[in-house]
């Protein structure tokens, strides 16, 4: 079976202990291949390599960091339907997914910083005749970038691409349900020339080596997406620690359609944001809200439409839905559609796990569900589900849905649908959510700020925001 290697100063190395676990394709249930069960010593290695390559890296010039990045970009390209296969091998999701929105973005995320360096400049404060101060923006060393396994290789670039382009060196570690794809990226780092240690990229369990990462006194940035109990655990540890800490964390999003939106559009739209991905991109909408005059209508047509969708082998053109990533994901996301019933939610369709035929029988594929009867407030309206659950409730005014939206401990990401742009600024404004979509879902610009406020995460991803936290600014005052 397929060894997965450790990528540590530029070279694919095997763990110290010589132990693996197991990795499953989730379409079929096999273990198709085994990912190094790395330790405090693979992650103290790859720390030291990193530590070794900071100062030439940190000097090299922006030019040439950049050629090399873009690079990178482009060989991601050059493999793409041999990047998007092992994707949706190791996750799950339709391949036609992975060619369109995985791999091709995860590519953008290195053009885009690798260009950005380039055009990135810092401040400069005169004080009229008296003084000028700049800002020197410097790189800090070794980051640590821990990344979850719902979008594998596009939140693992989309951390290391901005770290690496501004002068740092990597340890990076992928989440140990999808490596995959990061383990071909180590292959293809070779072959840009990105020089030794520069990027570390070390595979295992979390409580490992990510808590290893975390805790190593000489990582002194950590950039964490994943879940949010795993957040406040990366920040207990890292902030006595004083370390630059990023959190990109869970959410709980609404989506809000009133009576005058467009309503193909925002049905259209709607399947899409609840379903995509099997429902696990953290900006999907999982709770929807739909204004008491349109809500039948919609209610029907949303059901109608989403009967429709075909869970399938993800590697077949037709599936609209593949498997969910594991097995324990499945059966948690399965128990919250139990807690929902319980809880007095309706299943209108959906609510059960999908046993297909053949090499796929034993994959982990749920139906796509949709709960009505529930109030704002029951835990399965107010705890991340992460998966193709969502929940469908009516409101009557402005005031009520705005309250029911902001209701929950997360403020991620939130979707607006309507034709009045006065409400639609309105809502927009008082939304608790790091980014707000109207009459539109997932359209990404890379220069925007990309975060969550409450329980989301701490800090913003996206355009300058990640050079802004990967540098350490330092003011310098000259007396005139
Ligand atoms: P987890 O929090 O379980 O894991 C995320 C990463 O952290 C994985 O690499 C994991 O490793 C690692 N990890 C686990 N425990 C520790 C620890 N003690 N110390 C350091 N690292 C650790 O999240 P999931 O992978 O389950 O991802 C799903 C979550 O990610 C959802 O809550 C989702 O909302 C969130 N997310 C947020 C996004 C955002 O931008 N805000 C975007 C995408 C997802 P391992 O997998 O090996 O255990």
């Amino acid at each position: 079976m397929e060894k997965i290697k450790n990528y540590i100063n530029g070279e694919m190395i095997n763990p110290i202990s010589n132990t693996y676990i197991d990795n499953y394709n989730p379409s079929t249930g096999e273990v198709y291949s085994l990912i190094p069960d790395s330790n405090e010593e693979d992650v103290d290695l790859a720390v030291k390599s990193a530590q070794a390559a900071f100062p030439t890296w940190s000097k090299t010039s922006k030019e040439k960091r950049s050629i090399i990045l873009q690079k990178l970009a482009t060989l991601i390209e050059d493999n793409l339907d041999r990047f998007a296969e092992a994707e949706s091998k190791d996750n799950g999701k339709p391949l036609k997914l992975s060619k369109t929105v995985d791999i091709p973005r995860a590519a953008a995320n290195f053009n885009f910083y690798a260009t950005g360096v380039l055009h990135y400049a810092s401040e400069a404060h005169a004080m009229e005749d008296m003084a000028i101060n700049y800002t020197l923006r410097e790189p800090i060393g070794v980051c640590g970038c821990i990344s979850p396994w719902n979008l594998p290789l596009y939140l693992f670039s989309w951390k290391i691409a901005p770290a690496l382009a501004i002068g740092n060196t990597v340890v990076a570690k992928p989440s140990e349900v999808t490596p995959y794809t990061a383990y071909l990226l180590s292959e293809l780092c070779i072959e840009a020339g990105l020089p030794k240690g520069v990027l570390n990229i070390v595979h295992g369990l979390g409580h490992k080596v990510g808590a290893a990462i975390t805790k190593h006194p000489d990582v002194p940035v950590i950039s964490f997406t994943g879940g949010t109990i795993t957040g406040s655990e990366i920040a207990r540890t890292a902030a006595p620690m004083f370390k630059k800490l990023s959190l990109e964390l869970g959410g709980k999003n609404p989506n809000i359609i009133f009576d005058d939106c467009d309503f193909d559009k925002a049905l259209k739209t709607t399947i899409h944001s609840s379903f995509a991905n099997q429902g696990q991109i953290c900006l999907c909408g999982s709770r929807i809200f739909v204004q008491r005059g349109i809500y039948e209508k919609f209610k029907t047509a949303f059901v109608e439409k989403v009967e429709r969708l075909k869970v399938g082998n993800p590697f077949d053109e037709d599936s609209n839905l593949g498997a969910v990533v594991s097995q324990s994901h499945m059966e948690k996301v399965l128990s919250y559609v139990t807690l929902a019933e319980e809880e007095g939610g309706t299943v209108l369709t959906g609510g059960n796990q999908v046993h297909l035929d053949g090499d796929q029988k034993n994959g982990y594929y749920i139906a796509p569900t949709i709960i009505e009867g529930l109030s704002f407030d029951c835990r399965t309206n107010q705890e991340e589900i992460f998966g193709p659950v969502v929940t469908i409730m009516p409101f009557d005014t402005e005031e009520e849905v705005l309250m029911m939206a902001n209701s929950t401990k997360y403020g991620l990401a939130a979707t607006v649908w309507t034709q009045d742009v006065t409400k639609a600024h309105n809502v927009a404004a008082k939304l608790h959510a790091g980014i707000v979509w109207v009459n539109c879902w997932l359209l990404r610009d890379l220069r925007t700020p990309f975060g969550g406020v409450k329980n989301s995460g701490v800090g913003r991803e996206g355009g300058f925001n990640a050079f802004e936290f990967f540098t350490e600014p330092k003011n310098v005052c000259i007396k005139l």
